[in-house]
């Protein structure tokens, strides 16, 4: 358009020079006068058919004339638009911009161009392209300007609205990817897309890193940030050893999708990746997720699995050993659901019928039906675990006992009862035999008492008649006798001097036995100085020393601790040595024993006697047990018996070291006090 204006404007010019032409030539004559007029004449005319807008000003800047378009296009006349009407038409926005362009360009008599919004006939403001060239005259007078608008309105509002277009399709792009950049990286799946770099002879050696999203993810997805132009070589050596290099090259060169998985080792952890490769015109697109978790919780569930599956065994197997059957109630439905074992328990194969609530209650004993039913409602209703035993008859018509328990829960909208059964059938059996055990037991120690009480009075009469009339048929009858006989008698009376203390022995182990002892805080010193003084003959007769340091006060049962330090005292000086006097040392230490346990007062009577062989460290703590002849020692056997159920009957024990021709020590550890019983 602008052309066609140029051309028309280029016609105007030639016209007017003509016009000069014919003015300069033919001044006065009428002739040119109506020359002028008809040219001026022809000017307008083809002005105002020109489809543009024209305008013509003179060298004092007014306009004088205005084209038919550009009147058609204002809807005004010639007389409201010469001078400076046709300012009425501009937008007020622009005039005082056109305004300076017109005037600075026409006192420079400078071509001008300017855009501004002129007002049509129909009161819309429209965009107008105006064009001003100055006019001369052939002898180069300067005669004013022509200007030519166009109405470029239209052109405008479409490169706007088109510039709005862009702006909105260039911010939905801005968005949308914004919008993918977010998922990928939240999605922590890494995208990116290599370029191979061939040698000359076109072969690919490496790829260049054009984008990589975990730049823009901060680098937590394999390699950190700032990957994008550097090389595969150089940031992801490994590719040229695992195998992927050689799929990615495959990828570009034959188009085809190919996918790996690859493993990365990072601060000695192991992360899994899952890649995917898509050629892209020269270029590979790698989309790299990773399935770490995925693989760890994978794994874990798997190992879940595996435990459990054990654990149903272990529980299966105990179930069977034990006894127990277990079962889930759903309360809500009404559904019930048993274990194997509990089937096996009333008789049936595992699973052998539908269980339901009504059929338990079958197989519940009449009698034992309704406190079940009681049973079962106060565990509903005070949600605490309900345990009886009821008698249920099996498939077979036994009567057996089950023990029940069972835990109401709710699981959702669900309420269960969830519990075990228990045949305790034999232990009811069991509970009947240890009863009549018992019974047993109490007849014997009846009998045994009896037997003590027989012991200590009936056997030891006779015995004492025998001593007696012995003894006497030896004072009055001695000198009747051979020496023989006499022997006989002599032998007869120490038989049952020893039978004696035998019975005796036996009486004092059997009361040591007894429970209802009173433990008292005892100075044991004390209790060694009334053995000492008990011993007093041995002692004298044996020309013993018996030392004992400061020992401590203990909780004992008096009576059983004087005999027990009496049995070792009296052991230590009996079992002496020929070669030395006997020296008994009585000794203790707080000590731990060596499990640990403590603390214990170890209380130690230490001899220089005989000594005794270490194997028989145990042995001579039973009863009966003697390690040296009667001849050479008396004895019955049973002191130490005594003192091993002493210790224990303090809650401690006694142990013995002997070195044949040395001596012995006995240790008892006693707890030292009352708490430790
Ligand atoms: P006895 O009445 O025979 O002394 P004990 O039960 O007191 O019975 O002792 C059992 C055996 O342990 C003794 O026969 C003896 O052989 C040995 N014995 C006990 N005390 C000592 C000791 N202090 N030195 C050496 N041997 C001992």
């Amino acid at each position: 358009m602008n052309a066609e204006t140029d051309a028309l404007r280029q016609r105007i010019e030639e016209l007017e020079a003509e016009l000069d032409k014919a003015r300069l030539g033919h001044t006065g004559g009428g002739d040119t006068l109506a020359y002028i007029e008809e040219m001026e004449g022809r000017f307008r005319a083809i002005a105002d058919t020109a489809p543009v807008l024209i305008w013509l000003s003179g060298p004092d800047k007014l306009c004088y004339f205005f084209n038919k378009g550009w009147l058609d296009f204002t809807g005004r006349s010639m007389e409201q638009e010469v001078g400076n009407g046709w300012a009425e038409g501009v937008h007020p926005d622009d005039f005082d911009r056109c305004l300076a362009i017109y005037v600075s360009h026409f006192d420079a008599r400078k071509e001008f161009s300017m855009d501004y919004r002129l007002r049509r006939h129909d009161g819309q403001y429209r965009w107008i392209s105006d064009k001003g060239v100055p006019r001369y005259t052939t002898t180069g007078t300067f005669i004013g300007y022509v200007g030519g608008c166009m109405d470029i309105h239209d052109q405008i509002m479409f490169s706007e609205q088109l510039e709005t277009q862009v702006e909105e399709r260039t911010r939905q792009l801005k968005h949308s990817e914004q919008f993918l950049q977010s998922i990928l990286n939240t999605a922590g799946n890494s995208i990116a897309s290599y370029k191979p770099i061939r040698n000359p002879a076109g072969k690919i050696m490496d790829f260049r890193i054009v984008y990589s999203n975990e730049d823009a993810s901060g680098g937590r997805t394999t390699h950190g940030t700032g990957i994008a132009g550097k090389t595969c070589r150089e940031v992801y050596p490994g590719i040229f050893r695992n195998g992927v290099f050689e799929k990615l090259v495959k990828c570009v060169t034959t188009g085809c999708p190919d996918n790996y998985q690859v493993d990365v080792r990072r601060n000695g952890d192991i992360y899994w990746f899952d890649a995917s490769i898509e050629k892209l015109e020269d270029s590979v697109t790698v989309t790299t997720r990773n399935i770490s978790e995925e693989l760890k919780s994978d794994l874990k569930l798997k190992d879940l699995n595996r435990q459990l599956k054990i654990q149903n065994s272990i529980f299966k197997h105990s179930e069977e050993n034990a006894n127990i059957g277990s079962y889930a109630w759903n309360v809500t439905t009404n559904e019930l659901e048993c274990s194997d074992n509990l089937y096996r328990l009333i008789g049936y194969q595992p699973q052998e019928f539908n269980p339901s609530f009504e059929q338990f209650l079958s197989f519940l004993h009449p009698d034992d039906r309704h406190q079940a039913i009681r049973d079962g409602i106060r565990a509903y209703e005070t949600k605490v675990i309900v345990q009886n035993t009821y008698r249920v008859i099996a498939r077979n018509g036994d009567v057996r006992h089950f023990r029940l328990s069972g835990n109401f829960i709710q699981e959702g909208e669900n309420h269960l009862m969830i519990g075990a059964l228990q045949d305790v059938t034999k232990d009811g059996e069991l509970s009947d035999a240890l009863h009549k055990k018992n019974m047993e037991l109490r007849r014997n120690n009846e009998e045994l008492a009896s037997f003590s009480y027989v012991a200590s009075h009936d056997l030891q009469e006779p015995l004492r008649k025998i001593r007696a009339f012995s003894s006497r048929i030896m004072e009055k009858e001695a000198q009747h006798f051979s020496e023989s006989t006499k022997d006989y008698f002599a032998r007869i009376i120490a038989a049952s001097v020893r039978m004696q203390k035998l019975i005796e022995a036996l009486l004092s182990y059997s009361g040591t036995s007894g429970v209802n002892f009173k433990f008292v805080e005892v100075d044991i010193t004390s209790i060694v100085d009334e053995v000492k003084s008990d011993l007093e003959e041995l002692i004298t007769e044996k020309d013993a020393t018996v030392e004992v340091e400061q020992l401590p006060v203990l909780p004992v049962i008096p009576v059983q601790f004087h005999q027990l330090l009496q049995n070792l005292i009296g052991n230590g000086i009996k079992y002496s040595s020929p070669d030395r006097r006997p020296v008994v040392r009585v000794t203790h230490e707080i000590v731990q024993d060596e499990n640990g346990q403590g603390p214990f007062c170890r209380l130690s009577v230490t001899d220089n006697g005989i000594g005794f062989d270490q194997r028989y460290e145990n042995r001579i703590f039973d009863l009966f047990q003697r390690l040296h002849g009667k001849n050479e020692y008396e004895g019955t056997g049973i002191g130490l018996a005594i003192c091993k159920k002493i210790a224990q009957n303090h809650h401690g024990y006694i142990l013995a070291e002997g070195k044949p021709g040395v001596g012995s020590v006995f240790h008892v550890y006693i707890p030292t006090t009352l708490a430790q019983y």
